[in-house]
């Protein structure tokens, strides 16, 4: 994975009032607020009783007036089309769709079928969720150039100490492990234990600012089967032909009618707290804007954000918006190019999704030292080369001399610093080996 750590916090919450249709009362000050995102990853496409759980769960919500978030898998739309099922399709087009791959686990998976889900559902999906853990960077850049906002998954390879983030131009909820608790055990008997563990959830976010986000997910099939439908058909790599697709085990009837009370009975419970409030994905990116884009960064912010990577590169967050080490990076990049181009009256905007390197840095293993006139060139090259890729350069070259973005980064924000204290450039400019610090939010690769 190269593309690790460019992320940042998702600010925002606090405007708990984003998201209700209706205005506040005047009078009354808005209280801190648990937002619950429920999602169901519909991917079953080869137990046809699958088709009807998913109906029942959506059609219960609908009745209960929560409005959910359901993950489709390309396939499974196409399935319900051929099967004729129009009435599942109807249930879920009450609820939010959002993209769950084209195949799921018959490869190749992920695409297309997002736009046979917007044909069918007739309604854009508005967020994706890997098949299992096939996480990758490289789908958040597919993502954005789809005009999706929204990751919407449960692992552990990137989190922001389980709060939504932004990461790869999304807002991802993503690794927030509070949801995981409210999950059925292995023989669903755990439902007092998910209802007192919910208390305890709502109860910490509601009682500060800016409340929480809690992100519970099911899969329609595991109400009715007692296998994964790919699990008994592609386990271990295997890609039989359909017409050697095993239909997988189903529970007995009481058994699933104990399932579904579950996650009925929750639902009604999570609905019964006065501050707690279902919300679909996108309504979660209205909660959590990113406030960065397009806003005009002043001199006064380039003070408060050059330091901040000081220590390393690392995110930046500010009173109302928050950037990424990559942001960061273009912003500052920005401003000393505008001032050598004589152009410093210009806005410095971010216009762009900035990605991380494409592969890993070069190593730098002590400090270089370089002259103004050689740091100059690096810098507008650097800028020529961000406007055009909006990715983070792998190297930044100081003639024949490769250093990593950290370290430029570190060196262009200590530029920064003495611009505004001396109003000149300093004569010579050190790069320094550095870290990028955020990395320690992305999971290690295994082999
Ligand atoms: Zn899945």
């Amino acid at each position: 994975m190269t593309r690790r750590g460019w992320l940042k916090s998702a600010v925002g919450l606090a405007a708990t009032s984003a998201v209700r249709s209706e205005p506040l009362p005047a009078q009354e000050p808005a209280r801190p607020k648990l937002y619950i995102v429920l999602w169901f990853d519909t991917e079953d496409y080869i137990l046809p009783q699958s088709d009807d759980a998913a109906k029942r769960i959506a059609a219960f919500l609908t009745s209960q007036r929560v409005r959910a978030t359901f993950k489709v898998v390309g396939e499974k739309g196409r399935t319900l089309e051929r099967r004729g099922r129009s009435d599942v399709i109807g249930a879920l087009r009450e609820h939010e769709i959002g993209y769950h791959s084209n195949t799921h686990s018959q490869h190749p998976t992920v695409a297309p079928g997002f736009d046979d889900l917007k044909r069918i559902f007739g309604q854009t999906p508005t967020c994706y969720g890997q098949p299992g853990n096939s996480w990758a960077p490289e789908c958040h850049g597919a993502l954005e150039k789809w005009g999706v906002r929204v990751y919407l998954d449960e692992a552990q390879h990137v989190g922001l100490d389980g709060k939504p983030f932004w990461y790869g131009g999304l807002l991802n909820i993503f690794n927030l492990p509070d949801g995981v608790k409210l999950r059925p055990s292995d023989d669903w008997s755990n439902l007092d234990k998910a209802k007192a563990d919910f208390q305890e959830i709502y109860s910490r976010a509601t009682s500060a600012a800016p409340g929480g986000l809690l992100s519970l997910y099911f899969h329609p099939c595991e109400f009715i089967h007692q296998a994964f439908w790919d699990a008994v058909n592609f386990s271990n790599g295997a890609n039989p032909a359909p017409a050697d697709w095993k239909l997988p085990p189903m529970v007995p009837a009481e058994k699933s009618e104990q399932h579904f009370k579950y996650l009925e009975n929750l639902v009604v419970y999570m609905k019964s707290f006065p501050d707690a409030q279902f919300v679909t994905a996108s309504e979660v990116l209205k909660l959590h804007p990113d406030s960065a884009k397009m806003r005009p960064f002043t001199l006064t912010d380039i003070q408060e954000i050059a330091p901040a990577s000081a220590g390393g590169a690392t995110f930046y967050t500010g009173p109302d918006y928050a950037l990424t080490a990559g942001e960061i990076l273009v912003v500052l990049n920005k401003f000393v190019a505008g001032i050598v181009r004589k152009r410093s009256a210009e806005a410095i905007l971010l216009d762009r999704t900035v990605l991380g390197p494409g592969s890993a840095a070069p190593e730098l293993r002590s400090p270089m030292e370089f002259s103004w006139s050689e740091f100059e060139r690096a810098l507008l090259d650097t800028a020529d080369q961000l406007e055009r890729t909006h990715q983070v350069p792998v190297a930044v070259w100081f003639g024949s001399t490769a250093v990593p973005p950290e370290s430029y980064l570190a060196a262009v924000a200590q530029v920064c610093t003495t611009l505004i204290s001396r109003s000149e450039p300093p004569a010579k400019v050190t790069v320094a080996p550095s870290k990028l610090v955020a990395a320690k939010y992305v999971a290690e690769d295994t082999p």
